[in-house]
């Protein structure tokens, strides 16, 4: 997936125009703009941002998946929202795997109890899970965390009785290694698109 956030729609155009059919953003009003402007593409976006629950109605319906549940809360305001729009919503769940307090993403322990919630969710279909591990500049010492990632999916997939597809992790420095450990779904910014202007 290209991460396109703070870009304009003229790139993502150009990488559309390219073949590039996945696109990711972080906030609802720029990327609802940009959704607007590109509506004659065929693209697929993501919500890859931290969402807040009284936001929930406008990503619900708005995005082929969002990537960050993390609370029961956004959870619950989520399926509300989809069941307003008729149609189920695609999720993953965020996992804080390096227990860092500025990060979204619930702690693992915490993640079976919003798993089978969400997944006994008319209007939420469960998809898999997210994360962004610590930042070390150093892409090998963030495969431990993809690695434990992959280990949650399969001890899930267990708990639920059900198959989970995705694996949304690796960043423009570190997609390699997170593609090893089992990624679906890299998010991939800077590497395609050059750096990020300021914010718009
Ligand atoms: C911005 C962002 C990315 C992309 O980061 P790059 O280093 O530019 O590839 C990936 N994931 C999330 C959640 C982001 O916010």
């Amino acid at each position: 997936m290209a991460v396109s956030k703070y870009h304009p729609a003229e790139s993502v155009a150009a990488l559309a125009r390219l073949g590039q059919g996945e696109f990711g953003e972080n906030y609802i009003q720029e990327s609802l703009v940009k959704q607007g402007i590109l509506v004659e593409h065929p693209l697929r976006w993501h919500f890859i941002g931290h969402l807040q629950s009284n936001k929930a109605g406008q990503a619900a319906g708005r995005f082929n998946l969002i990537h960050t549940v993390d609370s029961l809360k956004l959870a619950r305001s989520l399926q509300k929202a989809a069941g307003k729009v008729g149609r189920p919503q695609s999720v993953l769940i965020q996992v804080n795997i390096g227990r860092e307090e500025q990060k979204g993403g619930i702690p693992e322990e915490g993640l079976p109890e919003l798993a089978q919630a969400v997944a006994g969710m008319e209007f939420l279909s469960l998809e898999g899970l997210m994360c962004m591990p610590p930042f070390f500049g150093e892409p090998e010492r963030a495969r431990p965390y993809f690695t434990r990632l992959r280990e949650l999916k399969e001890e899930l997939q267990d708990i639920l009785g059900q198959g989970l597809t995705h694996l949304s992790m690796g960043m423009s420095g570190d997609y390699v290694q997170a593609i090893e450990e089992g990624a679906t779904l890299v998010r991939v910014g800077t590497e395609l698109f050059g750096p990020r202007p300021d914010k718009p």
